[in-house]
């Protein structure tokens, strides 16, 4: 399959869909970002990346970090992660608070917000908000083969400032005894995580490892064991969209992430990794036309986890 080709097709076939949907506006700094940018980025087995579009742009990846802060949690902690946060998905908007009442404080999953704090949590251990942060940024430059990777401060500070109902679910979480560190430093993490600015072609490389069992198959290096990158898959599909999962998974049928900056993250076990981004979302915060650039794509390629 000629995948140039391919990934300049299904941006042309969502051409129509360019700057539909509302880019994130509570986080104010998020707003000002062109609405009409979109891009796409496919990595192959080989390594190579092939883009189109606004591919090579930084955009702030948000939830999309949810993905690669759980893959090192469960490298600190293995499967004690589970006795703080759930492995459900939640049928809720990504900052509910509604749940943690009724379930004592215990996140349905690790990829909606209060679930990613525990994450931060976990990959804090003992040690300090700043070294969890480099850890994440360090995982995210090699994954992506991109030393260029940083926190775009500005994002950061924005989350923090306008951050209430952030801050309300992690002061709850801790409250159950389900964070062992400071709220303030978790949070701290988290915001800066979620402040990450990467681009469709760095994203689409770093995420490649899942879709070869935990293996990148262009460098042979094991990132982590083939019974995780399954798992976290696994939680992709079936959580990685919030309250929009199950449609997600009917309409593309491939584990995937979405975050508010509009990015998504999507794995074709076997093919590769792809990532799309386009900055209006629909209500449940997944890119609007990024989701149709995935679903012109599978309709293309016939890449699905069902077949
Ligand atoms: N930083 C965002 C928040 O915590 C992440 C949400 C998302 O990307 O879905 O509100």
């Amino acid at each position: 399959m000629d995948l140039q080709k391919l990934v300049e097709d299904v941006l042309s076939d969502a051409e129509v869909y360019r700057g539909h949907g509302d880019p994130a506006s509570y986080i104010p700094v998020l707003a000002k970002v062109d609405p009409k940018k979109m891009g796409i980025a496919v990595a192959a087995k080989d390594g190579t990346v092939y883009c189109a579009g606004d591919a090579d742009e930084p955009f702030s990846i948000q939830s999309l970090s949810k993905v690669f802060a759980l893959n090192l949690a469960l490298d600190h902690v293995g499967a004690a992660l589970w006795n703080y946060v759930g492995k459900e998905p939640s049928g809720s908007p990504f900052n509910s608070i509604v749940q943690l009442e009724a379930e004592k404080g215990k996140p349905r999953n690790p990829l909606i917000n209060a679930g990613a704090m525990v994450v931060c949590d976990s990959i804090m251990g003992d040690g300090t908000a700043d070294e969890a942060v480099e850890e994440i940024l360090s995982f995210l430059r090699e994954l992506s083969q991109d030393s260029t990777v940083s926190i775009a401060q500005n994002v950061a500070e924005s989350e923090s400032q306008g951050g209430f109902l952030n801050r309300s679910l992690a002061y709850f979480v801790s409250a159950f005894g389900n964070l062992t560190n400071p709220v303030e430093e978790v949070l701290s993490v988290y915001f800066r995580q979620c402040a990450i600015a990467m681009s469709c072609r760095q994203l689409a490389r770093a995420g490649l490892y899942l879709a070869f069992d935990g293996k990148d198959p262009a460098t042979g290096e094991e990132v982590t064991i083939s019974s995780r990158a399954r798992r976290i898959n696994a939680l992709m599909l079936t959580c990685g969209h919030y309250d929009n999962s199950g449609e997600f998974a009917y309409r593309i049928g491939l584990p995937g992430k979405s975050g508010v900056g509009g990015g998504i993250l999507t794995v074709a076990p076997g093919v590769g990794a792809i990532c799309v981004w386009s900055p209006g979302l629909n209500a449940a915060g997944t890119s609007l036309a990024g989701a149709v650039m995935l679903e012109k794509l599978v309709e293309r390629t016939g890449w699905s986890v069902f077949v």
